[in-house]
């Protein structure tokens, strides 16, 4: 035993190490690319001015060519199937070249979304995004690769977006957007869109659109459902007007995320690039005073009328006071009772007497301590994974499965300890604190919370504990 354990860690070390290198080498293999970028890219731009010079150079071989449009010889051979399209043409693609768009978050909705933003031939996009690319993002964040796995996730896509474009504009913006910034980064681009995929992001990416006066796309993807719709175009509503109090806060604070199918942000980021490219091009009806529904079980799309502008908005509406100076000062955190970033919220509802941390616990196992574990996680969760000897009770049937833990509990004394202790877990250790003091309430006076749950149990009992 104690050999194969030596063996794993060195085994383990070595990965590391040989990981280190290739981020070392990958980030060289980077630089160097951007260099030779810049380097070659004045040769084709002289290539592609030659076909629009107005005859200042005589010896230019394209100058019986009429261009009007100003459209080059490289675009018009790129974006070929968009000028063949005779509703699109080359008044839409040059629309969309002189256009600048912003995707606020570089995620699953944010990936497919920049992806055809960038390939369409959007003349200049911006990317805001403070996170690092992470290995559980993969599955829908399909602008990242394995190889940026702990890099900046605005880096990572704007090289994704420049290897498919190299004609474009890309402006990196790694930084988590707040009201400080908001204002200064959005005033560059004539629209945004709204990638990210919390409640205060959007009130706040909302609000600041009015304020400047563009339009928005907005789009959400929650398990197998997602929605899509354009805030504030032209006289239409705004996300306030719609939903002029954030929802209850409650559901946003658990500790069990709920899940996503990757291709659904997938269906609605690349829905969202195309309202972004039919407002910036000026072609077609953007999707205003309705809303995009889709069911990915059903495989059904449909579209509902919405309300329109409202009077009483507070910051659309005929009487708002509400400008760049209020927009600056509002807690939108407050206001939503949530929080901004994406990282989980620690809660602290117990006092440290009935709370046990991850190391403690695996202790007391060892010592044979007679107990009961219970693991409130809903049961697809638990069906992932589970620590040994664990009893299932969900949270949300924790009081009436109560005569379960009792008679747990019995089991335990009579199996020699008296007062056998009860502990509770979860994935984070969010959830098990709302269960102990659900407990405390019913009489189980020494239940105690695993401190940073199953996640605290990976990271300081045992490493090789799947997380999810
Ligand atoms: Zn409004």
């Amino acid at each position: 035993m104690e050999s194969s354990g030596g063996n794993a860690s060195r085994i383990r070390r070595e990965i590391e190490a040989l990981k280190d290198e290739k981020a070392r080498i990958e980030q060289k293999i980077l630089e160097l690319e951007n260099q030779l970028r810049e380097e070659v890219s004045l040769a084709p731009q002289q290539q592609e001015n030659e076909s629009v010079c107005d005859g200042c150079c005589p010896s230019l071989s394209a100058a019986d060519a009429n261009l009007a449009h100003g459209l080059t010889a490289g675009s018009i051979y790129r974006y070929s199937r968009h000028l063949l399209l005779p509703s699109f043409g080359v008044q839409a693609q040059s629309n969309l070249l002189k256009s600048s768009i912003l995707v606020v978050g570089a995620g699953g909705l944010g990936s497919p979304a920049l992806l055809y933003l960038a390939a369409s031939g959007v003349g200049r996009l911006g990317i805001v995004d403070h996170d690092v690319v992470e290995l559980n993002n993969m599955h829908r964040q399909v602008i990242h690769t394995e190889t940026y796995i702990g890099q900046p996730k605005v880096k990572s896509a704007a090289a994704a977006c420049q290897s498919i474009n190299s004609t474009i504009q890309i402006v990196e913006h790694e930084q988590a957007l707040r009201t400080s910034n908001a204002l200064e980064i959005m005033s560059q681009y004539d629209i945004v869109v709204d990638a990210t995929d919390n409640a205060p992001s959007r009130y706040m990416i909302s609000d600041c659109c009015v304020v400047l006066g563009k339009p928005l796309v907005s789009g959400a993807a929650l398990g197998l459902e997602g929605q899509l719709t354009v805030y504030n175009y032209k006289g239409g509503p705004c996300y306030r007007c719609l939903f002029p109090m954030p929802p209850p806060a409650t559901a946003c604070q658990r500790c069990s995320d709920s899940g996503v199918l990757g291709v659904v942000p997938g269906i609605i980021g690349c829905l969202q690039a195309l309202e972004a490219i039919k407002i910036a091009s000026d072609v077609g009806e953007p999707l205003s005073g309705q809303m995009l529904l889709f069911d990915a079980l059903s495989a059904r799309i449909r579209s509902v009328k919405i309300r329109g502008r409202s009077p009483q908005c507070e910051v659309c509406g005929e009487n708002t006071t509400f400008n760049q100076q209020r927009f600056k000062d509002f807690d939108y955190e407050k206001f939503t009772q949530s929080p901004l970033s994406t990282s989980p919220q620690k809660l602290k509802l117990l006092t440290p007497e009935s709370r046990i941390t991850s190391k403690e616990y695996k202790e007391r196992v060892v010592s044979g301590e007679p107990h009961v574990l219970v693991d409130v996680r809903p049961e697809h969760h638990y069906k992932i994974v589970s620590l040994p000897k664990s009893l299932n009770i969900p949270l949300t049937s924790l009081e009436a499965r109560v005569p379960e833990i009792s008679s747990a509990l019995k089991g335990q004394e009579e199996g020699g300890g008296s007062g056998a202790n009860l502990y509770v877990i979860c994935r984070r250790g969010n959830d098990s604190q709302r269960a102990v003091e659900c407990l405390q309430n019913m009489g189980f006076d020494l239940a105690k919370d695993i401190v940073g749950g199953l996640e605290s149990w990976a990271n300081d009992v045992d490493p090789n504990f799947p997380m999810y």
